[in-house]
């Protein structure tokens, strides 16, 4: 057995599990770190010690021990950075919250770091809390996610005839091959929806645009419906399940938008 070292990071709360009485394993996604788990002695009984920090989404300065290459890490501290109480007075923006993290969760393996995540989950949350949520706010999410998790899909050009995307053609899209064909060498089935140039150029400038002019950036229902099935199928067939919290996000803000709330 090697010394306990002590470290100190902020982090993500990605998850809690409760792992006994008294404890809890909270899992975080931190820039130093990538997702880590630690134990939280105590949490469910101390509430002065652990006053509410351990809310999914919210950003917490942690200070924890580790022995050597043990995986799970002891809980000395956790203190509040940002709750983003913003974001949890609105139902569809703590549903849209619930869902990045949930994605950031899925798509990081444990220990690995990649601090331009870190950065895509503070800008977006700062920006959640700021702007109104939209389609065009959730899609370049994942588009950026997919990018820095090393998922990127090929969408700049169809990946069989290397032809660039052009304005007024159709195009389709293979999760299996993670990228886009054009009408003439995608051998298309009945039940496969073509996807718009529209939409592809829209998903692609999403990508890289300035994140305070996501804002401005308006979806028609098409092209929302669209990059969704793109997104979602590729999502969907990378993770090799679906992804719960974006159903749950979904039912909701169905329901909001007939009037049920
Ligand atoms: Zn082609």
């Amino acid at each position: 057995m090697g010394d306990k070292e002590k470290f100190k990071t902020a982090g993500y709360v990605l998850r809690t599990l409760n792992y006994s009485e008294s404890d809890l394993i909270v899992t975080f996604y931190s820039p130093e770190f990538g997702k880590f788990k630690g134990i939280a002695k105590g949490a469910k009984r101390s509430k002065k010690r652990f006053a509410n920090v351990f809310e999914p989404f919210s950003l917490t300065n942690v200070i924890f021990t580790r022995r050597g290459r043990d995986t799970l890490s002891f809980i000395e501290a956790c203190e509040i950075i940002d709750h983003y109480d913003v974001i949890r007075q609105d139902m569809e923006k703590t549903l849209i919250a619930s869902y990045f993290i949930d994605l950031a969760d899925q798509f990081s393996p444990e220990g690995k770091k990649n601090e331009s995540i870190f950065q895509l989950l503070e800008d977006f949350m700062r920006m959640l809390g700021r702007d109104n949520a939209s389609d065009a706010v959730v899609r370049f999410f994942e588009m950026r996610l997919l990018k820095l998790s090393g998922f990127e899909p090929a969408i700049d050009r169809c990946i069989v005839c290397k032809t660039p995307v052009t304005n007024g053609n159709a195009y389709y899209f293979h999760p299996h091959e993670g990228g886009i064909k054009c009408g003439a060498c995608a051998k298309i089935q009945r039940y496969e929806q073509p996807i718009s140039a529209g939409t592809v150029r829209t998903l692609l400038m999403g990508k890289d645009m300035d994140i305070d002019k996501i804002k401005l950036v308006c979806m028609t229902n098409a092209l929302a419906m669209e990059s969704r099935s793109l997104l979602i199928g590729f999502i969907t067939y990378v993770l090799g399940r679906e992804v719960k919290s974006l159903k749950v996000m979904e039912q909701v803000r169905r329901y909001c938008s007939s009037g049920g709330l």
